[in-house]
Formats: structure tokens, sequence, C-alpha cells
């Protein structure tokens, strides 16, 4: 690393909310670094949610997530475009089995006409005609048909992708652990693997994004784990679905939810518990947590069984003190802005959240210039290439821009010291949430780490510690 350069932005966390900054940045004429501790993007929240965009009605009034929220559902049509990633629109149900839940769904109907969301109340007959394997107890449902699905994975590879494409500098392996300050500046990044320059710095570190703050001096934001477990299926005619389904949501929560992905599995999750704030890496699911996902949606799908689970796993909540969004810049130091504290629905939001800070950057440097030659690599494009994987030398040339790896490129990252690793590397990144992924991609790959000799329950379980499903039916 050559430390005598400085970036105009460095930009420190590579999930939804940094590499967004950091490809949204890529459209200026700026240099820009991206720095993530983890060996590749989108390792923290951004691989552990439901994959929702939701439509943006029913978070607090006057709150930055509400108005981040119905924004970055809308840019998402745009940020789509432009990568060719997916982007699916079923809509959502809120489903209502009392009268207090049809209650609770008009002062959902109230907040979404105020926003100029579109959402309407519809019958019990309305509801079963469109989800037959629902409830058939349910009564009444919100329908909001601007609620979409991605894969989280997918976007943000391609985020980074096309970021790198257009200039950004990753720095992946890289943690920050302080800053140097002085002048009413931060004049260094210190990183476990050397310092990095930069002009202008934002702190996108998730979890960990308190902590980061603080190196800046900033020290009154505290971030806690909240953990949610899923359980992924493979499709199934007793309990397929059409919409994400919701049940009436409590204070802390939407509640634990039914979900068609993008790639055509059911997802069903996630919990909700308050971890220590030591724990923001455990992302082990656990009986009693899979076991209070399947009994709470059976209630909405009563059909489901876990015959066909692809996987369990689990992601964090980035929880702040504030209980919203931080999005802010500073007198002092004057080159720092934190985008922390992104709990749900920050997925959603995070195109308006990567507006926000670009208008900050701009205010800190007076005028930003777009890009003559910004282009993007397509999701297609890379689709169509992936064919040409197996030469390994040209594949080698890629890497890390891969979307579907081959096997003998997973090979050849186990040489490169990858190993038990290797499953949740490739399962958790450009795989994503598919069911190529639960049939012949995850048999070939134990396959081959079972020949290389990693313990079963190594690769069968996504982290140490977590258990399969087996919940009592
Ligand atoms: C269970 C669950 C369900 C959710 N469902 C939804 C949903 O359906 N829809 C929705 O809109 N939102 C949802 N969310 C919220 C959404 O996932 C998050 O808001 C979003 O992913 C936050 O992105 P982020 O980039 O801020 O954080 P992360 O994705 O956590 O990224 C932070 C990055 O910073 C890196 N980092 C941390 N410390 C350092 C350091 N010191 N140096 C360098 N790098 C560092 C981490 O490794 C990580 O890659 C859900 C979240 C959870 C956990």
């Amino acid at each position: 690393m050559s430390e005598n350069k400085v970036f105009d932005v460095a930009v420190i966390g590579g999930g939804i909310v940094g590499t967004g900054i950091a490809y949204e940045l890529s459209k200026y004429k700026l240099s820009v670094a991206l720095i993530e501790k983890s060996v590749q993007v989108t390792q923290g929240a951004t691989k552990g949610n439901s994959g929702i965009i939701h439509a943006g009605y029913d978070d607090p009034e006057g709150s930055l997530r509400g108005e981040l929220a119905a924004k970055g559902n809308k840019r998402y049509d745009d940020w789509s475009r432009e990568l060719g990633v997916g982007l699916k629109r079923p809509g959502s149900l809120v489903l209502a089995f009392d009268e207090s839940g049809i209650e609770y769904l008009n002062k959902l109907k109230k907040l979404g006409d105020e926003r100029g969301v579109p959402v309407e109340i519809i019958s019990k007959e309305e509801v079963i005609a469109a989800e037959p394997n629902i409830n058939s107890e349910v009564i009444g449902a919100l329908r909001a048909p601007t609620a979409g699905i991605i894969c989280p994975m997918r976007f943000v590879n391609f985020l980074f992708k096309n970021g790198v494409k257009n200039g950004v500098t990753p720095f992946m392996d890289h943690e920050v652990t302080g800053f140097e300050l002085s002048d009413d500046k931060i004049q260094k990044i210190i990183t476990s693997q050397g310092n990095i320059s930069a002009k202008i710095v934002i702190n996108a570190a998730g979890a960990f994004g308190d902590t980061v703050s603080s190196f800046a001096g900033i020290d009154k934001y505290e971030i806690h784990p909240r953990k949610g477990e899923y359980i992924l299926l493979e499709p199934h005619p007793d309990y397929n679905v059409n919409h994400v389904i919701f049940p009436t949501p409590t204070k802390e929560s939407k509640g634990i939810l039914v979900v068609p992905t993008e790639t055509g599995d059911i997802l069903i999750g996630p919990t909700s518990e308050n971890l220590h704030k030591n724990s923001s890496d455990d992302l082990t699911t656990s009986n009693l947590g899979l076991q209070e996902v399947f009994n709470k949606t059976r209630q909405l799908v009563p059909g489901l069984h876990t015959g066909l689970t692809v996987k369990t796993y689990a992601g964090n909540r980035a929880q702040p003190n504030t209980n919203d969004f931080i999005i802010e810049k500073y007198n002092t130091p004057d080159n720092f802005i934190n985008a922390i504290g992104i709990r749900s629905p920050g997925l959603t939001a995070a195109p308006a959240i990567a507006d926000m800070v670009i208008e900050m950057v701009e205010e800190i440097t007076g005028a930003l210039e777009l890009k003559e030659n910004f282009e993007t690599i397509k999701f297609e494009s890379i689709d169509q290439s992936k064919k040409a994987l197996s030469n390994i030398e040209w594949a080698d040339s890629l890497t890390p821009n891969l979307d579907s790896p081959s096997m003998p490129l997973m090979e050849k990252a186990w040489d490169f010291g990858v190993k038990k690793e290797l499953y949740n590397y490739f399962c958790f990144s450009d795989r994503g949430l598919g069911v190529d992924l639960g049939a012949t991609f995850q048999n070939e790959m134990i396959k081959i780490l079972l020949e290389r000799g990693l313990n079963y329950n190594e690769i069968l379980f996504r982290l140490k510690d977590s258990q399969q499903v087996t919940v009592k039916e």
C-alpha cells in the first residue's frame, strides 16, 4: 500500500451502506478507498437479513429511517437498472386475525396515505384468493404493492464490482483500529495493515460503527446487536406464497415473516433477540430460535414444513441508542461523516443513505463533478461470461470480481488458503439465497470439503455451534 497517496474519500465498511456510498461516489471525479475488515464485502448485517425492500409506510413519523426507506424503495429501480441485478416487487401483506389487528391495519393505512405510499386494506376473500396457503382464519390484510425483494449479497457484490470498475480502490482484510487526529481533522486512518490517508472519512461500519465513531472523538453513540435467525426452504406447493407475508407487527419488530425470495425459495424468520454489546459477531443459530421461527410462521402459513431446508442462518441488526439512523457530519473533526446505526430498514434505505452522504461530501468539498466515462458491468453480461470460468487463468484475472465461481475456481480458493471458510465464503457471497445452492452446488461443495479432510459439522453448519433445523413439527 502506498502510504503517500491521499484519497479524496475513504469509506469504512463494505456492507450495503458503505459499498453503496462508494459506488455512488465512483460516479464523480474523486479518488475513493473502500476499507473492509473482512476478506470480502457483504459480511455483516447485509448478508443476514430478509432481503425485503420495504414499501416504507410504517416507520415512526419524523424519523430519518422512515424518510429514507420511502425514498430508498423508489431508488432501487435505478440501482437494479444500472447493475442489472434482480428486483422483484411482489408486494407485501400484513395479516389481521382479529378486530384489534384490523384496527392496527387502519393505522398503518393512514400512515401510508400520509406518506404517499400506496396501501390498501383487502378482505378475507381477497387474501385467500391471492394466497391460497394462508391460514384461513385471516380476516383481512393490508396490501402494499410496492414492497420488493432482492438478493442483498448479489446487490452488494455488483455495487462493489462496479465501484472498483469505476476506480474505487478496495482495501479488503483491513480493520480500522484508530485515527490520527490533529487540526480538527482525521489525518490518517490506522488499519491492521498500515495507514490510509483521505481528505474525507465516512464511517459505515455497521454494528461496529460506534467504536469507529469513538476513534474520531464522537463517542455518544452506542450500538447493540439484535439477532435474527432464519430458515431457508426450497419451494413447495404446501407453503409457497406470492407476497411477503407479515403478521400484525409488535413494538420491537415487524414480526416473523414468510418471504418468497428473489430466486424463488421461501425464507422464514427472523427472531428478534437483544444480545450483549460484545456479541456482534455471534451469528449462530439455535434450536430455540429456529423453533420460534417455525411456530410463529406456521400460524401464518399452516402448511409449512422443514423437510426441504436449504440452510439456517442469522444476522445481527445494529440497534442504535437513538433508535434511528445516525447520518451526520461534524465540526470536529470536520472531515468525518457517520452513516451508522443503520438498523432495519437499512437495506431498503441504502440508496437514499448514499444520496444523503454524497450531499454531505459535496457540502465539504464545495462541488462535485460527474465523470464522463462512468459505466457499469451488468449482471447479465457477467452471467454469460461465467461459462468461461473453467479457464482458470482467465478466471484468475477476474478475482475478486466473480459472480458464480466454478469448481476449479473454488479449488484454487482452497489452495489460496480459504479452506474451511470456503463453504460459507461462496454460499453467502454471490450464490445468494438460491435453491441451486441447496441442491447441486451444495452437494458438490460438501463432497469437495469432505474429501479434503474437513469435519462434517464444520461444513454443514454455517458457523461452529450453529444448529441445523431440528424443529418439532
Ligand atoms: C435479521 C435482520 C433482518 C433484516 N431485514 C431487513 C429487511 O428485510 N429489509 C431492510 O431494509 N433491512 C433489513 N435489515 C437491516 C439491514 O440488513 C441493515 O440495515 C443493513 O444491512 C446495514 O448495512 P450496513 O452496511 O450499515 O452494515 P453491515 O452490513 O453490517 O456492514 C458493515 C461493514 O463494516 C465492516 N466493519 C466493521 N468494523 C470495521 C472496521 N473497524 N474496519 C473495517 N471494516 C469494518 C463489517 O465487516 C461490515 O462488512 C435486517 C437486518 C437484520 C439483522
